[in-house]
């Protein structure tokens, strides 16, 4: 396969990690097809979304569309610690370049740009099946109208055949074709996380600090807490109109109660990974608010009485470098290459660094081309998987893993 030659490509998954890549590979001079299938429609995808963390990539790349990041994000420089008191105990520099916006206001803006670009996105098409060609190196996506659900549809009304020179998979932690290659699988790592998001307005006063884009933190045992600025459902950032967007991880065991009660929804189906807004059951909710009043620092009860629509995800993770199949045909990337856990929200900037340093193979500007990007992709991951997971321990334990040497310690002392 001639990299630089103009290819018909198709996207898995019109998620963040699918339409970066959509975006990147519609940019580059061979001219290809793009073709995104999302098995969802854009409003049961918009039910699971929330604050959105960018990093350094996700930021470069998102840049490329919209340069200045205060148009589309909120930068946070500087930790704020709330104690047991409610009152704030500490401030450290962040120290890294992040910012924080919502997966709801950068999924349209990349779905503007790469339709700009004339890819072409296909909404509540779910790809059942890939087949190899062997004698023309192509692939045979098989795909079908699906007629909506949780877990991407399960009514099949048609069903069509699409010949790909490269397909990207990039359909998320609980695809199927992780299974189909064989890739490891994502485990449950025992906690689970609460989001929300209450209007700026009606912040509590020792909350203040989010105001001046602070990011607010606060550990408990065997729990911790964060919230940040973030623009509102409509994609707002005018001062006094934002959105502060909050996140809980409490400890849950699989094998509890509490977890199959969390994770079943009001219509009794059990999910695996997100119950989305408006599914959450209001027992669960209402045992969730006065176990914040029992643990949490009391803005953060606050918070949690003023939340609507509040959802919960089972966190999982995965670490697996391969990205190649079929004679480079298929592509992994995104949360169907590698999970992070979600604490230093990086899962979108991995997605932003696969899309940026696949556009440098495709353009041959990389040496060694896409088996040189499946590497750099492994390294970069395996660090980031790493450092999530160990921030992870460090915010719910108070210690870093066992031999684990953290970069710096924004945690320590507070
Ligand atoms: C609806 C939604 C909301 C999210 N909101 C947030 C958030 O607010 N904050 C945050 O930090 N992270 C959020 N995430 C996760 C976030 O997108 C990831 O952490 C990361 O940014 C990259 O994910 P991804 O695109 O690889 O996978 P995902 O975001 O999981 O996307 C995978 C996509 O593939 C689609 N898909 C799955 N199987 C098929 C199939 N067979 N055929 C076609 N399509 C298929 C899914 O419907 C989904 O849209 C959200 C994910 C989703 C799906």
């Amino acid at each position: 396969m001639d990299i630089k030659e103009p290819k018909n490509i198709v996207i898995i998954g019109g998620s963040i990690a699918g339409l970066m890549t959509g975006l990147i590979l519609a940019r580059l001079p061979a001219s290809h097809t793009i073709t995104i299938l999302e098995s969802r429609p854009a409003a049961a995808l918009q039910s699971q979304a929330a604050g959105l963390g960018l990093g350094n990539h996700a930021l470069a790349l998102m840049q490329t569309i919209i340069p200045t990041v205060e148009e589309f994000a909120v930068r946070r420089g500087v930790m704020q610690f709330i104690g047991k008191e409610g009152k704030v105990v500490a401030e450290r520099d962040l120290g890294i370049e992040h910012a924080t916006s919502s997966w709801g206001v950068v999924y349209r803006i990349l779905r503007r740009e790469v339709e700009g670009l004339g890819g072409v996105y296909r909404e509540g098409w779910k790809v059942t099946n890939l087949r190899r060609e062997e004698e023309d190196a192509k692939v045979v996506v098989t795909c079908s109208k699906a007629s909506g659900g949780d877990d991407g549809g399960e009514g099949k009304h048609e069903e069509e055949e699409m010949v790909a020179d490269m397909v990207i998979v990039a359909s998320g932690a609980y695809s199927h074709f992780r299974k189909m290659f064989d890739r490891k699988e994502s485990e449950y790592a025992g906690f689970l996380l609460w989001r929300g998001s209450v209007p700026e307005s009606k912040l509590p006063v020792e909350m203040a600090g989010a105001r001046e884009h602070k990011f607010l933190f606060s550990m408990v045992k065997d729990s911790y807490c964060l919230g940040y600025l973030a623009p509102n459902s409509s994609g707002s950032l005018e001062p006094g109109q934002r959105s502060f967007e909050w996140a809980h991880y409490d400890y849950c065991p699989s094998s509890s109660p509490e977890f199959k009660q969390a994770m079943t929804d009001i219509h009794s189906h059990t999910h695996a990974q997100t119950v989305s807004r408006g599914l959450l059951n209001p027992d669960v909710w209402h045992t969730r608010i006065t176990r914040a009043h029992a643990i949490l620092p009391s803005p953060w009860a606050k918070i949690a009485e003023l939340t609507e629509g509040p959802l919960v995800s089972a966190i999982s993770s995965s670490l697996d470098t391969k990205a190649l199949y079929w004679d480079n045909t298929v592509l992994f990337v995104g949360e169907a290459y590698t999970q992070f856990r979600p604490h230093l929200g990086l899962g979108s900037n991995l997605a932003a660094f696969q899309a940026l340093r696949l556009g440098e193979a495709m353009a041959g500007e990389m040496e060694g081309g896409l088996e040189e990007w499946e590497r750099v992709c492994g390294e970069f991951a395996s660090v980031f998987a790493e450092h999530s997971a160990a921030m992870g321990v460090r915010g719910l334990t108070g210690a870093w893993p066992e031999g684990y040497v953290p970069v710096v310690d924004h945690l320590e002392g507070v």
